[in-house]
């Protein structure tokens, strides 16, 4: 049976004072239930103030992006074992706004994939097609090679403690959401990738799905057989309308 993960990406927003009225609101506000988790992804300066607060809550933290070196001269980067040591567990690779505005190549993505399970934390690696390559029939083969990429680097294994995001590209912070069917096929589709070369992975890995859900179109979303739950942008910046996302998952 897998757990239902909500997670929220605050991306590039935010102040210190902002990201902690955000936290405390969302720990006073988790509903009650089993089968669900909670976990934020503040920016990189606001992560060990986050971690603080949530201590004790059961909400989990995660950062948005990690480098794939260990340590060294890489000005600017972040290192696993630095997101590990402020308290995240997760982290996300792969966003398609590091994909696209920061030329991030599946390889690379792969690579920190890698780095990031190897210091301890659960990579959640982002997928998705945009939309013209999803009027051209594309979408499976962008999501195969994004996916493709991380299974030939690190084998089918490694998902047994990682987290995937189907994020159409088209459907992330335009208000367009992609229809419970529409998402459920593709989600199928990734997991009956990872069936091909390890069934027991293949049902245990959580496959979230990422695209301007809300509170309204949380629920639709999370009946699917092989949604497991939601990464979330716009709508995780107010602890209210992220917490309606909660309530859809705890009782789903
Ligand atoms: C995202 O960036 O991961 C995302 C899903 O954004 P939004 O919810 O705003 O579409």
């Amino acid at each position: 049976m897998r757990e239902i993960l909500v997670a929220g990406n605050w991306k590039m927003n935010g102040s210190s004072s902002g990201s902690e009225e955000l936290v405390d609101g969302i720990v006073a506000g988790v509903p009650a239930g089993n089968g669900f988790e909670l976990l934020v992804c503040p920016p990189f300066p606001y992560l060990a103030a986050v971690a603080a607060r949530l201590a004790g809550s059961g909400v989990k933290l995660g950062a948005q992006n990690v480098s794939e070196h260990d340590a060294g001269a890489y000005t600017g980067e972040v290192a696993p074992a630095m997101l590990k040591d402020v308290g995240c567990q997760y982290v996300i690779v792969g966003h398609s706004e590091r994909r696209a505005m920061y030329d991030e190549s599946s390889a690379r993505v792969a690579a920190k994939f890698q780095s990031a399970q190897a210091a301890g934390l659960t990579p959640i690696l982002c997928v998705g097609e945009t939309l013209s390559e999803r009027e051209n029939g594309q979408t499976e083969a962008v999501v195969d090679e994004q996916l493709g990429a991380v299974v030939d680097a690190a084998g089918v294994a490694a998902f047994e403690s990682a987290v995937i995001a189907y994020e159409p590209v088209w459907a992330i912070g335009t208000g367009m959401t992609a229809t419970p069917e529409q998402a459920q096929d593709v989600h199928r589709h990734i997991r009956e990738q990872l069936a091909m070369q390890d069934k027991v992975v293949a049902d245990g890995v959580q496959i979230l799905y990422g695209g301007s859900m809300k509170g309204d179109n949380a629920a639709g979303l999370l009946a699917m057989q092989d949604i497991d739950g939601g990464l979330i942008g716009g709508a995780s910046l107010k602890a209210a309308v992220f917490l309606a996302i909660a309530a859809a998952a705890a009782s789903n």
